[in-house]
């Protein structure tokens, strides 16, 4: 077990699975602990399925949070609800104070969140801004909320299900390969959006055959690597540029 951890903030329970599990996955394995917040449970705007089944709004969120805690269980993360709502999820001070002081505890070294645009589903970009706030806010001495202040955790937006439209340019290619069973595993329990398994698992395997074209010799990844894409917020500080 290592002293590092990760912070992810999706806006609803397929978020993390789809387009960072396997990020979650590798870091869990590295022996980092990971930790989800979850703004909503996505039950307005992503749980058609269940709305055609008859369920009601209650049942909706306790099947929608049975999923994400199976999926969070199956990557090997914890996972904290903050029941916020969609469509629209919206920006409260409540909700900032409680990420200011999940940011405070956790001190991630690295955070994971959403892209800042996607004309499909508003709060994706809501919850990015949300997500930002809330770092900028735990690293303010000024800014009353318990633990100590957070550095300075770069954060990776991970990749919108139509990224040309969000305005989604990867700049980070991360092998996932070890991760792919466990979050395999995580897409399968999502049975209220089962119809992306495929969509998602293609994914996977493109972005890995990129990941593998632009790797050069001097990484030799092999060519059957499955990979995530992201996009950085900050610059990447480093004191080496290969
Ligand atoms: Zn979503």
């Amino acid at each position: 077990m290592s002293d590092r951890s990760m912070l992810v903030l999706s806006a609803h329970p397929g978020d993390f699975v789809w387009r960072c599990g396997g990020a979650i996955a590798v870091a869990v394995a590295r022996g980092d602990r990971v930790v989800i917040g979850c703004m909503s449970f996505g039950e307005r705007g992503e749980s058609a399925s269940l709305w055609l089944k008859g369920y009601d709004l209650d049942q909706v969120k306790a099947h929608r949070r049975d999923e994400a805690e199976r999926a969070a269980a199956a990557l090997g993360a914890e996972i904290r609800f903050y029941d916020r709502g969609d469509y629209p999820l919206v920006e409260t001070p409540e909700l900032t104070h409680e990420l200011v002081t999940l940011f405070r505890e956790l001190q991630p070294a690295v955070v994971l969140t959403h892209a800042p645009r996607d004309p499909y589903n508003p709060d994706h970009a809501t919850a990015h801004t949300i997500a930002m706030r809330a770092r900028v806010y735990a690293q303010a001495p000024g800014v009353q909320a318990p633990g100590d202040v957070i550095g300075a955790p770069p954060v990776f937006c991970f990749e919108p299900h139509q990224p040309e439209q969000c305005g989604f340019m990867p700049d980070v290619l991360l092998d996932v390969t070890e991760g792919w069973e466990r979050k395999l595993a995580a897409m399968e329990v999502m049975g209220a959006q089962s119809h992306l398994v495929t969509y998602y698992t293609e994914l996977g395997r493109r972005r890995g055959t990129q990941a593998a074209r632009n790797s050069g010799p001097n990484l030799g990844l092999p060519h059957d690597v499955v990979a995530e894409a992201y996009q950085r917020v900050f610059p990447q500080v480093t004191k080496e540029l290969a």
